[in-house]
């Protein structure tokens, strides 16, 4: 999950002088349009496969907790190469060990890749997600429970079920746009009473931090146009607000999915501001790598029983990965030339 939200500078003074200046511009002056006209600027971009989405999820739940060194997550590995091979993909694997603060022995993890490729001129797009769960339910009003990996259906499963059956809809139909979709390992695999010397999380976040250092030579050069990190996307009623971080290095990117999720009218992307920032997978892709990296991520963690075993699929549902999912499907097929705009 999300692990750190600390309140920022804008937090403090409040979001109004933020969100003034970063919602001007054109993009953002039409309003909601009536279906024929939705459909005139959607034209030729396909359909995000929301069944195929939720089936995913429970896909996944029925695997069981997917930690690192699980036989879920074994299962998973496997269901996530399976369908890379199956959407005519690239596979890129990276193998690594993670020995977490305090312990004796390394755990193995692996980001897994799925490259659609394009011609070189064309843009690239970087979409990624956890799809690892949780090790510990910390949060879980059981005491005796609370060492037991979790279920994650919305917390490592939402973000997965929207990327691989938004790859179900790049097999088919080509975008003009080439794709990287990126499958990170050990995301949740920190404890919140492990530090560093200057009081920050250390261990989680893993795959995405051993990502950025290690990037496959051929994903290194041009930087791609955009990358958008998906956690926690799945709950019924899921708000989607800008994240301040990411807004400040790609607000163009977020004017660009917004604009997209309004005239669909998805009103589970709220276009403003969250109070604070949050530490995510998106973090090493724009620190380590300078990439214009963005985060899609719920606005509101108390209301969901994130880290304990009630995180499971009956809180979910299909309209939230729907909504995020399409908004996905028309960045990706809109990139160029731009059906809402043109
Ligand atoms: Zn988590």
């Amino acid at each position: 999950m999300r692990a750190i939200h600390t309140l920022t500078l804008f937090g403090i003074l409040g979001s109004i002088p933020f969100l003034a200046a970063s919602c001007g511009g054109d993009s953002k002056d039409s309003g909601n349009e009536d279906g024929g006209q939705v459909e005139a600027a959607f034209e030729g971009v396909p359909d995000f496969g929301e069944d195929r989405a939720f089936e995913i999820l429970r896909l996944q739940e029925s695997y069981g907790p997917r930690n690192p060194g699980s036989e879920g997550h074994r299962l998973l590995e496997e269901f996530i190469a399976e369908r890379t091979r199956a959407s005519g993909a690239e596979l890129v694997e990276q193998k690594f060990d993670y020995i977490l603060h305090g312990a004796r022995r390394p755990t193995s993890m692996r980001n897994l890749i799925a490259r659609f490729v394009a011609p070189e001129n064309k843009p690239r797009i970087v979409l990624g997600t956890h799809y690892d769960t949780r090790c510990w339910a910390e949060n879980d009003s059981n005491p005796s429970r609370r060492d037991e990996p979790i279920i994650g259906a919305d917390d490592g499963g939402s973000g997965t079920a929207v990327l691989l059956a938004l790859m179900e809809t790049l097999a088919k139909t080509k975008p003009d746009a080439a794709v990287d979709v990126i499958f990170f390992d050990g995301e949740d695999f920190g404890r919140f009473d492990a530090r560093d010397e200057s009081g920050g999380l250390i261990d989680f976040f893993a795959g995405s931090r051993y990502f950025a250092e290690n990037v496959p030579p051929a994903m290194r050069r041009p930087a791609p146009a955009a990358a958008i990190v998906l956690d926690l996307v799945g709950s019924k009623d899921v708000r989607i607000l800008r994240e301040p971080v990411s807004d400040e290095i790609a607000g163009d990117v977020y004017d660009a999915l917004y604009l997209r999720a309004r005239t669909r009218g998805f009103e589970n992307l709220v276009d403003s501001e969250m109070r604070y920032s949050v530490t995510d997978d998106h973090t090493a892709l724009q620190t380590t790598l300078g990439w214009r990296a963005i985060l899609l991520i719920k606005n509101n963690f108390s209301d969901f029983p994130y880290h304990t075993h009630s995180d499971t699929s009956e809180l979910c549902s299909k309209d939230s990965l729907n909504a995020v999912g399409q908004t996905l499907v028309d960045y990706v097929y809109g990139f160029s030339p731009n059906p809402v705009r043109d």
